[in-house]
């Protein structure tokens, strides 16, 4: 038995509005739910991906307005990766420089080029230009032509202090090393996919990471379904970590722990999905609550700020 690939990469934003408009205006990508935080129901909780939010695609954020900087270091997902179109790179760094948006030069990692940016809360993004693409559904009104879009995660960055112990866990969930570069070590479940990858890399004296606005809190990968996901947890509890109960998240279940080097991993299931409690074609166009919140959505909506969808109104 093996995970699948990546689920999730959730991460922490501050002002809602921005955060929106950078990741459909700027990023192309489209608002799939529009809910809470089930944890801290004042705050927001969106998520981002292809027109389904098919697991893979979809990065999440807590946009907590007026949120501390956080820095990036080690026990955390440093750098939040999409794989893009061969020959797209150009179009992106354009369009960055145009958007206003803070990009490096160009890079190349493991023969294929990339460009580096950060987001409006200082979250580390890259886009690579893979020549294998995951299948997504990119049959959306969205701000990035098709041709261009982001299709899925690829390879995000976990900066550790010793990679050895996270490298046994990966293995455990079924990744094998598939590539090294210097001191990046690149684990893979399914060499066709990206969003089945991520790469490690060891800094023994890394400073560790402090989990704020700009930083990446959680990544999450999937599992096929609820039985899979207890016989991760049964493996989880046989090695003595912490792992929660499983949660109901509306739209998948999710089980959470630290890995040996403080990274929060979750392990979520494939299903049910975005189209739970709302049509495919309205997706994120409204607030979202689960059954429980439903009753205190009237105070819940007076302490949330008003926010909307601009350019993507149409979707
Ligand atoms: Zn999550």
């Amino acid at each position: 038995m093996k995970l699948l690939g990546i689920h999730h990469i959730t991460a922490i934003a501050t002002d809602p509005q921005r955060n929106l408009d950078f990741y459909t205006d700027v990023l192309g990508l489209r608002l799939v739910k529009r809910t809470v935080n089930f944890d801290d129901p004042g705050t927001y909780h969106f998520y981002f991906g292809d027109r389904i939010g098919k697991p893979g695609t979809i990065i999440t954020f807590f946009p907590w307005p007026g949120a501390r900087r956080g820095t990036r270091g080690t026990g955390q997902v440093v750098a939040t990766s999409f794989a893009v179109p061969a020959k797209s790179i150009g179009y992106w760094s354009e369009r960055l420089k145009k958007e206003g948006v803070i990009a490096e030069e160009k890079f190349r990692r493991f023969d294929e080029e990339g460009v580096r940016l950060v987001d409006s809360d200082g979250l580390l993004l890259e886009m690579i230009a893979s020549p294998h693409l995951d299948d997504v559904d990119l049959d959306f009104a969205s701000a990035a032509p098709a041709e261009f879009a982001i299709r899925s995660f690829q390879a995000p960055t976990l900066e550790v202090q010793k990679a050895k112990s996270t490298e046994q866990l990966l293995t455990m969930f079924g990744f094998h090393l598939s590539a090294e570069e210097g001191s990046r070590r690149r684990f893979a479940l399914n060499e066709g996919s990206t969003s089945a990858r991520v790469d490690v890399i060891e800094l023994p004296d890394g400073q560790i990471g402090n989990i704020a606005a700009g930083t990446v809190h959680h990544i999450a990968f999937r599992t096929a379904n609820d039985e899979e996901q207890l016989h991760w947890r049964n493996q989880l509890v046989d090695l003595g970590l912490h792992v929660t109960p499983v949660i109901d998240r509306q739209y998948f279940h999710s089980i959470y722990f630290r890995e040996p080097n403080g990274i929060l991993f979750e392990i979520a299931t494939e299903g049910p999905g975005f189209a739970i409690d709302e049509p495919v074609e309205q997706l994120g166009g409204s607030l979202k609550l689960p059954k429980l919140l439903e009753a205190e959505r009237e105070s819940i909506e007076q302490v949330l700020p008003p926010i909307e969808l601009r350019r993507a109104a149409d979707r």
